[in-house]
């Protein structure tokens, strides 16, 4: 049942509530929250039925349509989600019933342009209706960067700017974004990341580019969200009996738990999941949380070889909070408390030291030819000691599915220091090496910056 048209609200509760399109290209809501929806649609049984054995883009059209009724034409919604998911899904058995979801074949080898591919193409749309332009900015250590980059390449009415610390990003890293040019400028900045991050705050800032209608397309925005709720059902409809809506427990390699959120969506909307195994790497907050109920950022996080997870305070740390009843304030204040009960009813939340990382990676290797990379490592090592904990799920029936995050061609010295291997380089990353690039230099000054955008913009 749908009680009307799903509205967002702010999770800091001082933001009037806005509908999707105002609150995807804002981003951030006027009060500095996260949106959320107000409520959350539940699909009905029928509806479940009928998408086993669809293709991925139709279960896309399915769950999406849901959040942004009367906002855009089906037909319209369709043609969007063919284009962008243009690549496979696949779903790899290690043994019994428990299986890797690889997230990893789209253009930059990322579970990341799941959610940036189809947040740039929403972006696009409204923006063309609303006759306005965008310049999206952001600041990149390396694959948020890539992704961006490569999800809004060649879209209409915006433009991108990307700032990477010169020294801090890796040749293919680099690449992904230097050699597409069209609407895509980089910039190596003579810095470090933070100073990337600075020069685009303050932009942001800067009345005198207020004209050129700044974003950021974070990580937070709702229209990243939304998306990944999709390979949840997409995994399910595949692998599990969808008749008798057969329970699954689901691993999520986690950082700023973007991904988490969007399982936790999916089983909202009436996704059967039995168990969803939270995997940290040693950044613990989380985990300790669920243990004791003491919320503890760690500042400044902790560098591990699964290096996107090397989180603190995870941003979507206040939609999870809020899902369940309480609300968290950009520091990490927790002012009212959610139902903590039912959070560890849902999830299990584990953290899984580098040590455990690399032990699992070579191990599913050696024992199963199944080939991961340092995240997926950590989730798959996160569903064992699940299954260890629970022993009345370690059945060989019961199904589990563990979400491979990168392709393992991103990691190509730890694969090959831990199992000697040269690891095989997903189509998309094929002929990358001899393309090229094209990228701007600039000094860590804001004022050339600021003269960089208005130049040419
Ligand atoms: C970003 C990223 C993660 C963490 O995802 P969150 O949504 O931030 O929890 C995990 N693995 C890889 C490879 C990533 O790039």
């Amino acid at each position: 049942m749908m009680p009307g048209k799903i509205l967002y609200f702010s999770t800091n509760g001082n933001a009037p509530p806005v509908n999707f399109s105002e609150a995807l290209l804002k981003g951030l809501a006027p009060d500095n929250g996260l949106y959320m929806p107000d409520h959350i649609p539940v699909l009905s049984y029928e509806t479940w039925v009928n998408l086993s054995g669809k293709s991925y883009p139709e279960i896309a059209f399915t769950i999406v349509r849901n959040f942004l009724e009367g906002e855009i034409t089906d037909s319209e919604l369709h043609q969007l989600t063919l284009d962008a998911y243009n690549f496979e899904v696949p779903l790899e058995k290690v043994y019994d019933r428990k299986y890797i979801m690889r997230l990893d074949q789209g253009p930059t080898a990322s579970f990341k342009d799941f959610a940036a591919r189809m947040m740039g193409r929403l972006m696009q749309y409204f923006l063309q209706r609303q006759n306005r332009k965008m310049l999206i900015l952001t600041a990149t250590s390396g694959d948020t960067g890539s992704a961006i980059a490569s999800a809004f390449y060649g879209l209409d009415n915006i433009e991108v700017v990307i700032l990477f610390p010169e020294k801090e990003v890796t040749p293919r890293q680099r690449k992904q974004m230097t050699t597409l040019k069209k609407n895509i400028k980089t910039i190596s900045l003579q810095g470090k990341f933070d100073d990337c991050q600075a020069l685009v705050k303050q932009a942001f800032m800067d009345q005198e580019l207020a004209h050129l209608e700044l974003s950021s397309a974070n990580s937070i925005n709702i229209g990243r969200l939304i998306p990944q709720s999709i390979y949840y059902f997409y995994a399910w409809t595949q692998l599990a009996s969808v008749k008798d809506a057969e329970p699954v427990v689901f691993s999520v390699p986690s950082g700023n738990f973007g991904n988490m959120m969007g399982g936790l969506l999916a089983k909202r909307m009436g996704l059967p999941v039995r168990k969803f195994v939270i995997a940290t790497n040693e950044n613990d907050e989380v985990p300790v949380y669920w243990r004791t109920g003491y919320y503890n950022t760690i500042i400044p996080s902790r560098n591990c070889i699964s290096s996107a997870m090397n989180v603190g305070h995870p941003s979507n740390m206040a939609r999870v909070i809020a899902l369940y009843g309480g609300i968290m304030d950009e520091k990490g204040n927790i002012t009212r408390e959610p139902d903590i009960r039912q959070m560890r009813k849902d999830i299990y939340a584990v953290s899984i030291s580098d040590n455990e990382t690399t032990t699992i990676l070579k191990e599913t290797y050696r024992q199963y030819g199944v080939l991961l990379e340092p995240h997926g490592a950590a989730g798959w090592a996160g569903l064992k000691q699940y299954l260890k904990d629970q022993p009345s799920d370690n059945d060989p029936e019961q199904l589990a599915i563990c979400l491979e995050t990168a392709n393992p061609a991103k990691f190509p010295e730890e694969i090959r220091n831990l199992l000697g291997i040269e690891p095989e380089l997903p189509p998309s990353m094929e002929g990358l090496d001899l393309s090229e690039e094209s990228y701007d230099k600039l000094n860590n000054d804001y004022a050339q910056f600021r003269d960089y955008l208005k130049d040419r913009y």
